[in-house]
């Protein structure tokens, strides 16, 4: 279910535009508008949770299936040679967009 209020929400709706890179039913992958690596990508369900740590198992069988996906896109989009994952959960970890979300960062050779 789609909430009104949320950015990545109105991105998958379309209300607001992104640059996509991959979409199938149940995910959406798009560029951040701020990247911090050289290739800086956010897979995102298309079903409205906020943090990982409430996800259902329909929640869960969507990562399941972004986290199967992503290599490909990663590849796709100049990472063959490696990227990094980072999920944000809550305030003290920095997410400011509450709508799960999984950044695909690479491009280049990451520092830590
Ligand atoms: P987080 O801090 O983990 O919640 O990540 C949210 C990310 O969303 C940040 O890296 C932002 O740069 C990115 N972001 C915010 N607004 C947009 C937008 N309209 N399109 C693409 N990325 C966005
Ligand atoms: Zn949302």
């Amino acid at each position: 279910m789609l909430n009104c209020d949320c950015l990545f929400c109105k991105i998958i709706e379309g209300k607001i535009p992104s640059a996509k890179v991959y979409e199938d039913d149940d995910m959406l992958v798009f560029k951040d508008i701020a990247p911090k690596a050289k290739v800086h990508l956010l897979a995102v369900p298309k079903t409205h949770f906020a943090l990982l740590s409430e996800a259902d198992e329909e929640g869960y069988a969507m990562l399941s299936h972004i986290l199967k996906k992503i290599p490909g896109i990663a590849r796709a989009n100049g990472c063959g040679n490696g990227f990094r994952l980072v999920i944000n959960q809550g305030e003290a970890a920095g997410q400011t967009v509450p709508h799960l979300h999984v950044h695909i960062l690479g491009g280049e050779t990451l520092g830590w």
